[in-house]
């Protein structure tokens, strides 16, 4: 049986198109399928995670007008799974008549750091304090105003923490601005958090919002290494997080699931990090421990079927499965069945031919009933090592 769909074509399957073909593109593949709509990627590499999923992968770069332009004659709607696609040319393609989810307005703010963080203040959300700094004069005013550590950020096409350096005194600034050079950038005041959380939400075209539990992610080197599910704070800490992301969600406009990262200070402030308008590795969890996944969520919201608020299953860890320092090129994982054999334990391998360095290659979930998770956790990176293929 196939899904029929007044809304978008009669008596034919939905088509479906996913801007990006990484391990987010195809789990919402995964889920599409599940519900036999057809599905066309766009990304750079022809053999892309998502493409033993999908019925077309079309072979271009996600900022490439002509390729979403000739993605967009394919499909039905079309959504993205990176914030690197080109907004102007979806945008274009919304004035159209195309639908495209979320909104590209809300990408083209999303997808600069500063312009985002200004969106969020100005409609009063806690951030960090931050300000855009345009010369070495100005990073020399604003460090001391703030005072060290502080972040230099680039504002753009920056993501897993490739775009952060922390200056620690002053004689740092001008390695940083030449790390960044000629990058639009701002200034960050760094926050001594307590613990970094973040929570899944959702909005279906007719409005409705739900959201998934808070959950604590722990980062190593600005790479996120681990999620529990759901997050060890006050039920105080939890209603600030909530409120903070519906208010999020109130403010910007589109639809389709939103990945809310956030900050717990040391007075139990929360304040925002950044928000992904896609699918979130932070969500991956939901597939095992929710009563929906962050996946089959995405793809009502944007096609407004409707959405339930979802529930926490079991109590769950994931751990991404990174490409270890020093090795790139074609690589096997041992281990496997030493993890699976750890109760509720799920593994996820993406795929992708050749690892690099802190490269997402798979991850694993494991629902927890009366285990310690960081003692899991410690099993399954004793377990899983990826070497080099021989
Ligand atoms: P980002 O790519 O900006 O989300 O940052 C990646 C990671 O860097 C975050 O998950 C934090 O661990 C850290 N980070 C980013 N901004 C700040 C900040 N203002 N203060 C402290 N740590 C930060």
């Amino acid at each position: 049986m196939t899904l029929y769909d007044d809304k978008f074509s009669v008596n034919k399957p939905i088509k479906l198109g996913i801007i990006g073909g990484g391990q987010l593109g195809k789990m919402l593949a995964m889920e599409a399928k599940r519900m036999s709509m057809k599905v066309v990627i766009l990304d750079p590499t022809l053999n892309c995670p998502a493409s033993s999923i999908s019925d077309k992968v079309i072979e271009g770069s996600f900022s490439d007008e002509q390729k979403i332009y000739e993605l967009a004659k394919e499909v039905d709607l079309i959504t993205y799974e990176i914030e690197l696609a080109n907004a102007t040319a979806l945008d274009n393609l919304e004035r159209s008549g195309i639908q495209v989810h979320p909104s590209p307005r809300t990408l083209s703010i999303i997808q600069n750091k500063y312009r985002q963080k200004k969106f969020l203040r100005e409609n009063n959300i806690n951030v960090p304090d931050f300000e855009q700094v345009l010369d070495e004069d100005q990073v020399n005013k604003v460090c001391s105003e703030f005072g060290y550590p502080v972040l230099l950020k680039a504002c753009e096409n920056s993501y897993d923490g490739r775009g952060n350096y922390l200056i620690r005194s002053s004689n740092e600034i001008k390695t940083a601005l030449e790390y960044f050079s000629g990058r639009e950038c701002m200034l960050e005041k760094f926050v001594n958090f307590k613990k970094e959380i973040s929570i899944m939400i959702a909005r279906n075209t007719s409005g409705c919002i739900s959201y998934f539990p808070v959950v604590e992610n722990i980062h190593e080197e600005h790479i996120l290494k681990t999620t529990i599910a759901p997050a060890r704070i006050s039920g105080d800490v939890e209603r600030k997080a909530i409120d903070l992301a519906v208010r999020t969600m109130e403010s910007i406009k589109g639809s389709g699931i939103f990945g809310i990262e956030m900050f717990v200070g040391e007075d139990n402030e929360v304040l925002i990090n950044e928000i992904a308008p896609r699918p979130h590795n932070s969500g991956h969890y939901t597939i095992e421990a929710c009563s929906i996944s962050q996946f089959e969520q995405h793809i009502r919201a944007i096609l407004d079927y409707p959405m339930p608020q979802p529930s926490l299953e079991s109590e769950a860890i994931m751990i991404n499965i990174l490409g270890p320092a020093g090795l790139t090129g074609p690589y096997v994982l041992s281990g496997i069945r030493e993890t699976l054999a750890l109760p509720g334990a799920r593994i996820h391998l993406y795929g992708k031919e050749d690892t690099k360095p802190k490269r997402k290659l798979g991850h694993v979930t494991i629902l927890i009933s009366d285990n310690d998770p960081l003692a899991t956790r410690d099993k399954v990176e004793q377990y899983l090592i990826v070497q080099e293929a021989k």
